[in-house]
């Protein structure tokens, strides 16, 4: 098995991958409502999608997540979570998993199980019905929810992952630590990104979680531990609830250190950080040949460019996104 070490002496083991670029939502925070999607041809095909996931994998990416855009609407994205699941068959690797918007959950959370998928982060910022659609412009909350009991009852492992929005959900933010943890699913809470064109302002968005954090703790005692994933994430247990509580709050450096984790778009570009445009062409060596050498190489060349932190700041005097591209070209 390979390794994969970037300058700074991080091993890279977690491969985050867009599996399309388009989504069945238009998350204010994420999209605008007019958005222009890729055209088909540039999109790699499932076949593409797996052999470059396997090349990572031989080179020592342990743990993968499909992601978007939304993984669950592209057709036949089933057959791809099976082909990747041979690998952790045959022990190359440790974890499978995705992040959804739960819209298509109730058809295929059976499958995902089977296929060996055994924990997914599903996103949902409120549990009330006419916010979730003010928020997700064309999201039903019952149909996620429903998505969510159907993983549930398929013996999928649940996070839930919710932006925190500024005079949105703010005053949700205590219930659904309850609720989550009623429920025996994790919570995550995000800041939100300067990612992309959208059409509102972020900086109105914006809510640090140093605030929600602060107000949380009225409510609950809250317990560091020492749960980690490399991420940009930092957990506490909840006292109270004794469910766990992730804070992601990019726009810190706090986690750059420890980051091993790249991302692919369903185009074949790797970023090597969320945070900066840097990015190498993984698709032009893929489509050259059918040996996977001048892949490798390009993979090698683009670890050792991955850079030591990222430049995020929400640009108060210009109001213009830190990085052009949307979260649903790399998916978070
Ligand atoms: N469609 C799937 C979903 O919504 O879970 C996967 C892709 S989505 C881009 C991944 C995560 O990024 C979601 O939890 C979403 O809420 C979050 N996200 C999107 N845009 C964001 C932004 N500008 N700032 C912070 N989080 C964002
Ligand atoms: Fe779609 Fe996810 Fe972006 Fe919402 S956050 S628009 S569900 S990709």
């Amino acid at each position: 098995m390979g390794s994969m070490i970037d300058p700074y002496g991080r091993g890279i083991r977690y491969l985050r991958v867009s599996v399309t670029d388009r989504c069945d939502f238009r998350c204010v925070y994420c999209m605008a409502e007019d958005m222009t999607f890729l055209p088909k041809a540039e999109v790699l095909s499932l076949e593409e999608l797996d052999r470059l996931c396997s090349a990572f994998v031989a080179k020592g990416v342990r743990k993968l997540r499909l992601t978007g855009g939304e993984p669950l609407v592209r057709r036949n994205v089933m057959w791809l979570v099976r082909r990747l699941g041979r690998h952790l068959g045959s022990g190359a690797l440790d974890e499978l998993t995705l992040t959804t918007n739960g819209s298509q959950l109730a058809r295929h959370a059976a499958e995902l199980r089977d296929a060996g998928v055994r924990r997914i982060n599903v996103s949902v910022d409120t549990l009330d019905a006419a916010k979730f659609q003010r928020i997700t412009r064309w999201g039903r909350l019952d149909k996620v929810l429903a998505g969510i009991e159907a993983a549930e009852r398929a013996g999928l492992a649940i996070k839930i992952n919710l932006v925190a929005l500024k005079g949105v959900n703010e005053d949700e933010l205590e219930d659904m630590v309850a609720w989550c943890h009623g429920r025996g699913y994790d919570l995550t809470m995000i800041e939100t990104m300067p990612m992309g064109d959208i059409d509102g302002d972020r900086t109105e968005q914006y809510l640090p979680l140093s605030v929600v954090r602060a107000r949380l703790m009225r409510r609950y005692t809250l317990e560091d531990i020492d749960y980690r994933t490399g991420g940009p994430a930092r957990y506490v247990r909840v006292k109270e609830t004794g469910g766990r509580l992730g804070f992601i709050t990019p726009l810190t450096h706090n986690f750059c250190e420890s980051c091993n984790r790249v991302r692919l778009t369903c185009t074949g570009m790797l970023f090597m950080c969320l945070g900066q445009d840097d990015s190498a062409d993984l698709r032009a060596p893929l489509r050259a040949s059918a040996d996977d050498a001048a892949l490798c190489a390009a993979i090698d060349e683009a670890i050792g460019r991955k850079p030591k932190g990222h430049d995020f700041i929400i640009d108060r005097r210009h109001r213009a996104p830190a990085v052009a591209r949307h979260m649903s070209v790399t998916g978070g």
